[in-house]
């Protein structure tokens, strides 16, 4: 028995090595690597992903989990929830024909260049059969699983267990029930709360408050990075080396904050998994509804709450000149203004799930069928007219806006929404054992930080969404909550 343990150890350490050289490779696709070395670094990206492939589809794999399985009652329960994520992956992967998962891979890290031009010069055309080939492969990778079901479901499945597209579809009717008419009574109230937070800001003002504000959260900068990229993103190398990126608008200063501190919430999650999972296929987020209910808990709960702007202007007013002409309740109904617009990422929290939304029936409609890539500017205008009012003057404020698709990450929207449902009934759970106002009023996000931990971090994959939530708030997903958050604190806002 020791012996297999010792041979699977290796092997997932071998499988951890790829991956890590995978997020590197990723990372510099993303950060530093010029246009003219995206060819070969999509190239590499396809290489190593077949070696992924190879070792975790292996005979030599297959057989030490086998032999595992048959001494399972000796084995702990890091090793037996690493075998049953394993056995789940294979069971997904090993259907597909080895070539055309490699050319997968190379395609959605070459789709991100030709994504980031085509955002750039407002030019979908160039974008578009590249889409199209994307959600072509989504959708053949997962018919090769031969799964009942349709194939919406089972990717939405993929990404959070017990989630399909029904249960969101009633989950977005609720909520679109519920929002857009409050949203009709705050728009005529007619206020503009957000003039007085859109003055120029320079770049390296900005970055430094950027690193500031992740040391102030909690965000180790010892064992992390913070870069700048096109669309923010979070990459994990391993939870001594988390890179975060964020963006800079001059006009915009609060842009960049927002981003940094939501991933700053992805970067603090995989930095404080316990260290006896670390080298195992446990150090992850339990999900990615789970990983983004952390990005929203601090950018929203903690970052856009009145304490949490009262604690940093008690601090560090006098170094920040940006915040100097600010009082508090300008910045915190400026950073709290309901305002239908056009980019997802810097939307308010009441109108946020509406873009969720749109994107959602779009992947929902083209999956289906039902919508032709070359319909989804026109498709995208029209429900961003029809749920938020607003309309986009370009494509690339309007269907380019977002990075994911082009990463092959489609299904992966839905986890934000479930994210802010999430974080509230975390909220809710957290509120009963400390007291958080005066913890972000004094400052003191580390009683925060460490609740967190203590609660979901350290678990990484050990436990489920479902066991997480139940373990911290005595019941399942329940979006009642964030509804009712939503409505009471806007409310309160807008008299
Ligand atoms: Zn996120």
């Amino acid at each position: 028995m020791e012996k297999n343990i010792c041979s699977f150890r290796e092997m997932i350490k071998e499988k951890r090595m790829i991956d890590s050289m995978l997020a590197l490779l990723q990372w510099d696709l993303e950060t530093q690597t010029p246009r003219g070395g995206y060819k070969l670094l999509s190239e590499m990206i396809g290489e190593l992903s077949l070696k992924s492939y190879n070792l975790t589809t292996s005979e030599k794999f297959l057989k030490i989990i086998q032999k595992l399985k048959k001494g399972e009652d000796k084995l702990d329960e890091v090793i037996k929830k690493e075998i049953e994520l394993l056995e789940e992956e294979i069971s997904k992967i090993k259907v597909i024909p080895p070539e055309e998962y490699k050319a997968y891979s190379e395609l959605t890290a070459k789709a991100q260049g030709i994504w980031e031009i085509a955002r750039e010069k407002n030019d979908f055309e160039s974008f578009a059969p590249v889409l199209e080939q994307i959600f072509n492969y989504n959708k053949k990778l997962i018919e090769y699983r031969g799964e009942k079901g349709d194939v919406y479901s089972t990717i939405l499945n993929d990404y959070e267990k017990g989630m399909d597209a029904k249960k969101l579809d009633v989950f977005f009717k609720e909520l679109k029930k519920e929002i857009v008419p409050l949203l009709k009574e705050i728009k005529e109230k007619d206020r503009n709360f957000s003039d007085k937070l859109n003055f120029k800001v320079g770049k390296i003002e900005q970055k430094k408050f950027s690193k500031e504000i992740l040391k102030y959260i909690g965000f180790d900068l010892d064992r992390g990075v913070l870069s700048e990229s096109a669309h923010p993103f979070t990459l994990t190398v391993d939870k001594n080396d988390v890179r975060l990126t964020t963006r800079y608008f001059e006009e915009l200063p609060f842009s960049s904050i927002y981003s940094t501190i939501h991933e700053g919430g992805h970067g603090i999650y995989e930095q404080n998994i316990a260290d006896d999972i670390k080298d195992t296929l446990l150090a992850d987020g339990a999900s990615m509804g789970i990983h983004e209910s952390q990005s929203r808990f601090y950018e929203n709960v903690i970052g856009r709450s009145r304490e949490f702007w009262y604690g940093i202007l008690n601090k560090s007013k006098s170094k920040y000149g940006m915040l100097e002409n600010l009082t508090l309740d300008e910045i915190y109904k400026g950073v709290n203004e309901v305002s239908p617009s056009l980019i997802r990422v810097e939307a308010d929290e009441l109108t946020y799930s509406l873009h969720i939304m749109i994107r959602y029936e779009i992947e929902k409609g083209v999956l289906s069928g039902e919508y032709l890539i070359k319909d989804l500017p026109k498709i995208w205008n029209e429900k961003m007219k029809e749920y938020l009012g607003v309309i986009p003057k370009n494509d690339s404020e309007g269907i380019l806006q977002d990075v994911h698709w082009s990463c092959g990450l489609i299904g992966y929207f839905p986890s934000y929404a479930l994210g802010n449902v999430y974080s509230i009934q975390i909220l809710r759970a957290m509120k009963k054992e400390i007291n958080i106002e005066g913890a972000l009023e004094r400052g003191e996000l580390k009683e925060i930080k460490r609740w967190l931990e203590e609660k979901i971090h350290r678990y990484g994959k050990l436990k489920t969404p479902k066991e997480l939530m139940v373990s911290i708030t005595g019941e399942e997903l329940n979006p009642d909550y964030y509804i009712e958050y939503l409505k009471e604190k806007y409310r309160k806002i807008y008299d």
